[in-house]
């Protein structure tokens, strides 16, 4: 039986290829793709801003286990698992023994292994990432269980956006009844909401699309700061620190993913209070940041490119806990075929949708 892959060899291009699906090796597995998203790092693929040798699409997914390595009994979790589940993989491998890893700190494994990034689909096993109709799981690599409550649409961004905003809510240990800042009520921005409301902090939105600030209500923000109303880094600060007693937020989640938008973040934020940078993930992209600002404001400034694999797990089990809460199901508001998958991200970028989905 075949399977298609698909790369991206330059800007605005996409490429499928068909392989005869792989052996699975001992403790590894083979996954049927159901359902794969658009996340903001396939924009940024799509635009050709990951440099010249080209780039396989997709992380984001939940899938059915369609063989099992000799050995896999369970997920990674310890519960048993067999052909046909539904599974999330966690989408790169961390190594353990690192000074990270050895501290705590997997997400910033300093060989954190991103395969996408250092092969081909013509290497085997082919089925690297999820823009595909299968997906290899490596010996070692997480995977867990999807809860029977959890629809596909809801899990499928559970290995990324949601465990990456819960770890990066944690490292920066949002507590109750502090204001966290959300700049951006995409799906990061969207994840982070429930995450803050759950425990007990007070959330205030930046964004300037009608249908993102509705969201961002949906999903639990107490207050909303309309771009189109306070359209400049000045008046965003200004309109923050009344909603603060003139402090500024305790926590600022930069998810927005243009430069502009950190050095807002050390705007927004109060003195002595915390930034986390998750959404710029572009080298090229510069913004002119004031030292001195850093220096007299002191803030703590979180770089969170991933998470801890087993935040994974977390994430699941807090969609199980909320699916009822939260409009999950209007997070994804387009699905497209596989081979349509350059129109979805073209869609993306123009912002014409917000969270597209691939059914392989
Ligand atoms: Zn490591
Ligand atoms: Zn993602």
């Amino acid at each position: 039986m075949k399977g298609t892959v698909s790369f991206i060899p330059k800007a605005r291009t996409i490429e499928f290829f068909e392989y005869d699906l792989p052996e699975v090796a001992e403790g590894a597995i083979l996954a049927e793709v159901s359902r794969t998203n658009v996340c903001g790092s396939e924009v940024h693929m799509w635009r050709g801003e990951f440099g010249k040798r080209g780039v396989m699409p997709g992380h984001e997914m939940v899938g059915r286990v369609y063989k099992l390595g000799k050995g896999v009994t369970h997920d990674t979790a310890g519960q048993p698992l067999k052909e046909g589940d539904r599974i999330a993989p966690v989408y790169y491998e961390t190594c353990g023994t690192c000074v990270n890893c050895r501290a705590g700190n997997a997400a910033a494994c300093v060989v954190l292994g991103i395969r996408a990034r250092r092969v081909g689909p013509h290497d085997p096993p082919h089925f690297h990432t999820p823009f595909a109709t299968h997906y290899y799981i490596h010996p070692g690599q997480h995977v867990y269980k999807v809860p029977d409550n959890v629809p596909d649409h809801a899990a499928s961004a559970a290995n990324c956006a949601l465990s990456e905003v819960f770890f990066g809510l944690d490292q920066a240990s949002l507590s109750y009844e502090e204001t966290l800042v959300v700049q951006g009520a995409g799906g990061l921005g969207l994840h982070a909401m429930a995450v803050a409301k759950a425990r007990g902090a007070r959330v205030i939105a930046i964004d300037g699309v009608d249908l993102r600030l509705q969201r961002a209500r949906a999903f639990g923000a107490d207050e909303i700061v309309d771009m189109r109303e306070y359209t400049d880094t000045r008046a965003r600060v200004g309109r923050v620190r009344e909603l603060t007693a003139g402090l500024g937020a305790d926590v600022v989640l930069e998810v927005a993913g243009v430069p502009q938008a950190f050095l807002e973040a050390i705007n927004l934020v109060r003195n002595g209070g915390r930034v986390v940078e998750i959404g710029n993930i572009s080298l090229g992209l510069t913004v002119e940041v004031p030292p001195a600002l850093i220096t007299f404001k002191s803030p703590q400034i979180i770089g969170v490119a991933t998470y801890n694999p087993h935040y994974l797990h977390k994430a699941l089990n807090f969609l199980s806990a909320h699916m009822e809460t939260y409009p999950y199901h209007e997070m994804v508001d387009a699905e497209f075929p596989l081979e349509q998958a350059g129109e979805a991200m073209e869609k993306s970028d123009r912002k014409e949708i917000t969270r597209a989905s691939l059914l392989p």
